[in-house]
């Protein structure tokens, strides 16, 4: 029998129908790999009971032919998920222990359907953070190494902890946050697939909130249609998210292997950026190579406004993290420090419970949201927002189906390595951030590989709950690419 572990999820989808192997013996395989592993620092909770429990539930329903589409199918959950009864940090101190007595809504509907938990991934604190280095258990290290060296690389952040749980074959997927590029970017530096929907198109209900206007969950997984599989069964209207969309989720697999013949591609030109690394330039050409040959019209367009998106979107961000991350006052979850009065314990929770990273986003927040600077700031960055999403719309307007760019401006760098100016981790969102800011949907696809043998990622960006044409398309990357698995060395 073939390794369990290096199956994808329509893989391991077949045979667990077919009864080749149970779900016990999938998820065992996996757990084993997770202990095998525990290097990458990828997993912040191991809940193997849970998980055994899980599969042989998997595994009788399976047997009355009454198995969900993901019936067995072992999954990593980022910490930034309530799970009822098992601890939920979204990896911050402040947070100490925090069991939720409630489940996530888009978890909730991966167990509907039938899936396993195996644990909860790392992640940067609260989701702010481009290499996984701001999480409170530590960094997480990407199974990618430099050719003949053992330097340890980040998996991009902020769901580092997923992307390097996928690529390292520790679970057959895995849920993840995006607010300016964390399913993305860490797709691209770990040579997985990684799709951010349409905000609205997932609930956000019971995910640890950072941007609530930017917020959408995703999945991370190994193949185009692994992420098409995990995407249908994460959406979906939930009356307990204002935001959540009411409209009826497509079986989006079906999009995989229909025809692109036609297809408008838009190359906007302001994301060829000066002293860009020549092998993504490469990346590119390539990538519109690929599609131009599969039947797409590849067309020039402009979207004028994008360089302000990177500094505008570090406005909007934290003026909603400042808000947001108000509740964590010492009284309703986890962590209290003790103080002479309750304005000096909130003083000292939150002084002693965040990073240095959040606490830097809740004071420019809370800054740019003062009176005195409300208008020039977050009411410029509002307004800033809005043209970004008008020269998405004027593109879309003249017939363009999709917008292909890279993914990241460079790929997996070391640990430690960025990080002494904020601005350089900040740049890594430079081609995701856009995408949030307009609300739309845009899948990450690894596409070919560095000099120094490391994965790189093209991203496609769509029309509004048009996902389905980014599967399509995605797909004829990853045929054109090929599939990037890194070798072990842990
Ligand atoms: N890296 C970006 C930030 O730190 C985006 C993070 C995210 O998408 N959660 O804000």
């Amino acid at each position: 029998m073939t390794d369990l572990t290096s199956l994808t999820i329509a893989e391991a989808r077949t045979g667990l129908a077919g009864k080749s192997f149970t779900a016990l013996e999938l998820t065992d395989a996996h757990l084993s790999a997770i202990e095998a592993a525990r290097v990458l620092n990828a997993f912040v909770l191991e809940t193997p009971d849970h998980a055994r429990r899980m599969a042989r539930q998997a595994d009788a329903k399976i047997a009355k032919g009454e198995g969900g589409p993901l019936a067995g199918i072992p999954l990593g959950i980022k910490d930034l998920f309530a799970t009822t009864d098992v601890r939920t940090t979204a990896c911050s101190r402040i947070l100490g222990n925090f069991v939720p007595p409630y489940e996530s809504t888009v978890t909730s509907q991966l167990w509907r359907d039938g899936a396993v938990m195996l644990g909860k991934l790392n992640n940067d604190e609260f989701a702010m953070g481009s290499s996984n280095e701001t999480s409170c258990f530590g960094p997480v290290v990407n199974p990618w190494r430099r050719d003949g060296s053992d330097t340890r690389l980040v998996p991009g952040g902020s769901s580092g902890g997923s992307a390097s749980a996928v690529a390292a074959l520790l679970c057959m997927g895995a849920t993840a946050t995006d607010t300016g590029g964390s399913i993305r970017q860490p797709a691209a530096f770990t040579g997985t697939v990684g799709i951010k929907p349409t905000y609205g198109r997932c609930s956000r209900w019971g995910t640890v909130a950072f941007a609530s206007s930017l917020d959408q969950a995703g999945p991370i997984a190994r193949s185009v249609r692994d992420a098409a599989i995990l995407t249908r069964s994460m959406a979906g209207h939930d009356p307990k998210d204002t935001t959540s969309v009411n409209r009826a989720v497509p079986d989006y697999e079906k999009a995989i292997g229909t025809s692109i013949k036609g297809m408008k591609i838009g190359i906007p030109k302001e994301y060829r950026l000066d002293g860009m690394p020549a092998e993504i330039e490469k990346l590119w050409t390539e990538g519109a190579d690929w599609l131009k040959a599969a039947g797409a019209e590849l067309v020039e367009v402009s979207l004028p406004h994008t360089t302000y998106a990177l500094p505008a979107y570090y406005i909007v961000a934290p003026a909603e993290a400042s808000s947001n991350l108000a509740r964590y006052d010492g009284v309703r979850y986890g962590l209290r420090v003790p103080g002479r009065s309750i304005g000096e314990m909130y003083e000292n929770t939150r002084a002693e419970g965040f990073g240095a990273e959040v606490r830097r986003r809740v004071m420019i927040g809370t800054y740019v949201l003062s009176a005195g600077y409300y208008d020039a700031y977050y009411l410029r960055a509002q307004k800033v927002r809005t043209l970004i999403k008008k020269d998405f719309e004027d593109c879309f307007a003249k017939g363009v189906n999709a917008i292909l760019t890279p993914a990241t401006p460079s790929a997996a760098f070391g640990i430690g390595e960025k990080g002494a100016d904020p601005i350089e981790m900040y740049l890594n969102d430079i081609f995701t951030v856009p995408v949030n800011m307009a609300g739309l949907p845009g899948i990450a696809v690894p596409a070919g590989k560095d000099v120094q043998g490391l994965p790189l990622g093209l991203q496609l960006i769509g029309r509004p709950f048009d996902e389905e044409t980014l599967f399509s398309l995605g797909e004829v990357i990853e045929q054109a690419a090929g599939r990037f698995t890194p070798n072990k060395w842990w």
